[in-house]
């Protein structure tokens, strides 16, 4: 059985950014390699480390409230 992908959630180290992805999105597709910036201070020091619970919770809320405009 494959491994079902992880949610994980990716950290700016220079600012406070940070956002997390769940593996439905589409920006769970992008390939490890691609190379992320961060879209606050453009800096490519992005941490990436596995999703808390609060987290996950958080943004499949998040999801909720967007696709229920
Ligand atoms: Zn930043």
């Amino acid at each position: 059985m494959p491994v079902s992908p992880r949610p994980f959630t990716l950290v700016c180290a220079c600012c406070s950014w940070k956002e997390t992805i769940l593996p439905h999105s589409h920006l769970a597709a992008l390939s490890p390699d691609t190379c992320f910036c961060c879209p606050e201070c453009r800096s490519p020091s992005l941490e990436r480390r596995e999703a808390s619970r609060q987290e996950i919770l958080r943004t499949r809320l998040d999801e909720f409230f967007i696709l229920n405009k």
